[in-house]
């Protein structure tokens, strides 16, 4: 679990937090918050030495191992994701779609769009609100049905309970959040969270 704790990025989270910011304000800015958690979340990514002839010598480098995929979790994950895509664009794009059941809050997927393998990918799953964990554990199982080995969330706010839940099935999923906050209520909303986001980010 890795808590970014750049000023930047604490600058901007306190920003979406506000619930004076209206969706345009909070598109924008948070696009640019997933554009500064993707230095730290792909750190770790592996990759392979070349090299290669500049103008004047041979010049020592490296480039990326696998294939590298986006998945958001619609629909916030849509909001993080064209800033991420314009940092990594030869990545491919799949969709996960959830729904939470108001009443159990179980998250049950009602559109997927991936490709048949993802064992060769670094999957980066794209989920700004990281509450009971539903999500999380439900999208993890299914890229992991498509052979999914190499998986990193990046994600704005987690709730304990939400990471435990998280914990619990995928021990090792690397997570990569802007804050842990104090907890959930009794409708599945993190506390002081910022609201839910689809709603902030397209208004209904
Ligand atoms: N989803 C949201 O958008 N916000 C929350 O607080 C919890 C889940």
């Amino acid at each position: 679990m890795t808590v970014i704790a750049h000023p930047l990025v604490q600058h901007n989270l306190t920003r979406l937090r506000d619930q004076r910011t209206q969706p345009q304000e909070f598109r924008r800015v948070l696009s640019e918050v997933a554009a500064l958690m993707l230095y730290e979340a792909t750190r770790s990514f592996a990759v392979r030495p070349t090299s290669v002839m500049t103008p004047l010598a041979r010049a020592a480098g490296s480039h990326l191992q696998r294939e590298v995929i986006l998945v958001p979790i619609l629909r916030a994950g849509l909001g993080m994701l064209d800033s991420i895509l314009q940092l990594i664009p030869h990545a491919r794009v799949g969709f996960i779609g959830l729904k939470r059941e108001e009443t159990t809050l179980r998250a049950t997927s009602y559109h997927k769009s991936l490709p048949q393998r993802l064992d060769r990918f670094e999957v980066i799953l794209i989920d700004p609100m990281l509450a009971t964990g539903g999500s999380t554990v439900a999208a993890m199982d299914l890229l992991a049905e498509r052979g999914a080995r190499h998986v990193r969330l990046v994600n704005l706010v987690a709730a304990p309970e939400g990471i435990r839940h998280v914990r619990k099935f995928y021990p090792k999923l690397p997570i990569f959040t802007a804050a842990i906050d104090r907890k959930l209520n009794d409708r599945g909303y993190i506390v002081p969270g910022l609201g839910d986001a689809g709603d902030r980010l397209f208004g209904v």
